[in-house]
């Protein structure tokens, strides 16, 4: 049975910017937008700096020979000119690329490769490893910009740096003037080819694989935008709490979640972001007591420490009124006890349920009801979703049992990039995109996630794909054959490496510790094999050589009760 959304409206025909924006010359809040949470008096930029930075950057990069529909790759952590970068590739037509800055050079290296990126701006901290990842694809240094942490931006500092490829340019090279910018018109378009035109690639290993570039398009945006501001207004009290509202973003803007919630449709909703470079728990918190926040967007890890660590309760979190988690599975117990920070009755956690594949969000729970389960709400406006039992969708299930997932939806990706195998294996030609998560649905149309069919492992929040591990693990040489799966410990998922080793002799908790440390100076933190890393005699595998992650993660959880 297929599940349509209780909403619906026509998505607006609009580019992004146009969305966001109005208009080039549309007057807008002059107030801040973005504000540095460490230094607020000193570093912000009001929703007019937003739209002309992105300006100044747009006309910079078409007088630098941009083309429509080059790559632009930013490789860095949370600034205030981060959205603006994001927007300015897209008023230029180009195609924006977000890099996850805890990459190491091979994981960079393997997205500029695959995105095929024009240039490559570095965040200052990071230049060692983008110069490493740029000399292995063959990059040159007229490729590469200088990303500064926004301090240098804000006093007209250019942050050039000598490297042995030459020196580097800072990023503002690449801005035009105050009155280039003012004077650039972005498209506009309005037809459904113009906006089914590609804008970003953000990267996600989708059911199976290696990381691909998720295309999406103008429609994507302004459709994922419009269904998230319109849950908003069904808040209690929306439009008298709106002028009060404040967020604060830690989540990386890199990945699709931050950039929908921050970039675009806080700025629709006209809230001010304190933006932090990177998450710290502490920090968070003071700020939340600070700023006075009033909306918490967060990752099931950061629920957990928030409603288990003593600290939280130092610190005075009343000014809050809306907690929402996604990107990972969070039980309901620990909803409940972080809901006891507030009086009764005043935070309700609430759980939506996305993918990168579905721009940010396919499910939300309703902001009107109380949520006293791990649901993940309903299906957001304009989509529709169904829980099916073969691969091919055509057994769906009944209510209540338990299938996959596919969602449909004016959010759904265009495709993979450059990967039209991989597209076809996951978008069906009638637009079903299939989720590979595991769900059921109830009478009311609420939706639960219980599993995961596809690969993919997510840690904090983060992505991690077997198949990478696999063949990084595949060139140690005590490795014959290796499945990684992901593992359930003390409520955390973590990768673990099952290993045929060359010889039996070697299978000892020594070779285990070195195979573990030598995969982690080759990935980032994340991707470390923290669940550990077990010898066994035969990798299980179909006729056709697919692995049966099924019977690891069965043999995972055996061993994790007897443990
Ligand atoms: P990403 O593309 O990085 O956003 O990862 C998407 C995947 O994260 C989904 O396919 C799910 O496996 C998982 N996920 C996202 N939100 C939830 C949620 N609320 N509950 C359980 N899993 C989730």
């Amino acid at each position: 049975m297929v599940i349509k959304s209780r909403w619906s409206f026509p998505t607006p025909q609009v580019s992004l910017p146009t969305y966001i924006f109005d208009s080039p010359t549309a007057e807008l809040p002059t107030t801040p937008a973005y504000i540095s949470a460490k230094e607020p008096e000193k570093y912000s930029l009001s929703l007019t700096d937003y739209r002309l930075y992105a300006q100044r950057l747009a006309s910079g990069l078409r007088r630098s020979g941009l083309q429509p529909g080059d790559r632009v790759m930013l490789f860095s952590g949370n600034t205030l000119f981060f959205p603006s970068f994001v927007m300015g590739v897209i008023m230029a037509e180009g195609i924006f690329t977000g890099a996850n800055p805890t990459y190491v050079a091979r994981e960079l290296a393997y997205q500029l490769k695959d995105s095929g990126a024009r240039y490559l701006v570095c965040a200052e901290a990071s230049l060692e490893t983008g110069i490493a990842a740029a000399k292995e694809i063959g990059m040159g240094a007229d490729r590469i910009f200088v990303f500064d942490d926004g301090t240098a931006t804000f006093e007209g500092r250019k942050v050039e740096k000598s490297s042995e490829m030459g020196t580097l340019r800072h990023w503002t090279d690449l801005l035009d003037s105050e009155e280039q910018g003012r004077k650039y018109a972005w498209p506009d378009l309005r037809t459904d080819e113009e906006l089914d035109r590609v804008v970003a690639l953000n990267y996600s290993s989708g059911t199976t694989g290696v990381a691909k570039g998720v295309m999406i398009s103008h429609k994507n945006y302004v459709a994922n935008c419009s269904q998230q501001v319109h849950m908003s207004t069904l808040a209690p009290d929306f439009e008298q709490r709106l002028p009060h509202k404040r967020y604060l973003c830690f989540l990386p803007m890199y990945h699709a979640m931050a950039q929908a919630i921050f970039c675009c449709n806080a700025m629709k909703l006209r809230v001010p972001v304190y933006m932090m470079p990177k998450f710290d728990f502490l920090e968070m918190l003071q700020y939340v007591q600070k700023f006075k926040i009033t909306d918490l967007i967060l990752v099931p890890p950061v629920v957990v420490a928030m409603a288990k660590h003593p600290a939280t309760r130092k610190f005075d979190l009343s000014s809050v009124e809306i907690v929402g988690s996604g990107a990972a599975p969070l039980g309901r117990e620990v909803c409940v006890e972080l809901e006891r920070l507030w009086p009764e009755g005043q935070i309700n956690v609430k759980q939506g349920w996305g993918m990168t594949e579905v721009t940010c969000a396919g499910t939300v729970f309703d902001p009107s009801k109380h949520s006293d389960s791990f649901s993940v709400g309903e299906v957001v406006p304009n989509g529709e979703a169904k829980i099916v039992l073969d691969d091919e969708g055509k057994v769906e299930a009944k209510r209540g049992e338990r299938g996959e997932i596919w969602y449909r939806g004016p959010n759904v990706m265009r495709g993979y990039w450059q990967k039209p195998k991989a597209t076809k294996e996951t978008l069906t030609s009638d637009g079903w995109l299939k989720s590979g998560d595991v769900a059921y649905v109830d009478e009311q149309g609420h939706f639960f996630i219980v599993d995961r069919k596809k690969e993919l492992i997510k840690v904090k929040g983060l992505q991690v794909a077997p198949a990478e591990l696999e063949s990084i693990l595949l060139d140690h040489q005590e490795v014959q054959d290796v499945a990684v799966i992901g593992v359930t410990i003390n409520g955390n998922e973590l990768p673990r490496a099952y290993i045929v080793p060359q010889s039996s002799a070697k299978a000892t908790p020594e070779t285990a510790e070195q195979i573990k440390k030598w995969l982690a100076e080759r990935v980032s933190r994340h991707k470390r094999l923290e669940g550990g890393v077990h010898f066994i005699d035969a990798v299980p595998k179909n006729p056709s050589g697919k692995i049966l992650r099924k019977q690891l993660r069965d043999q995972a959880a055996l061993e994790n009760a007897k443990a």
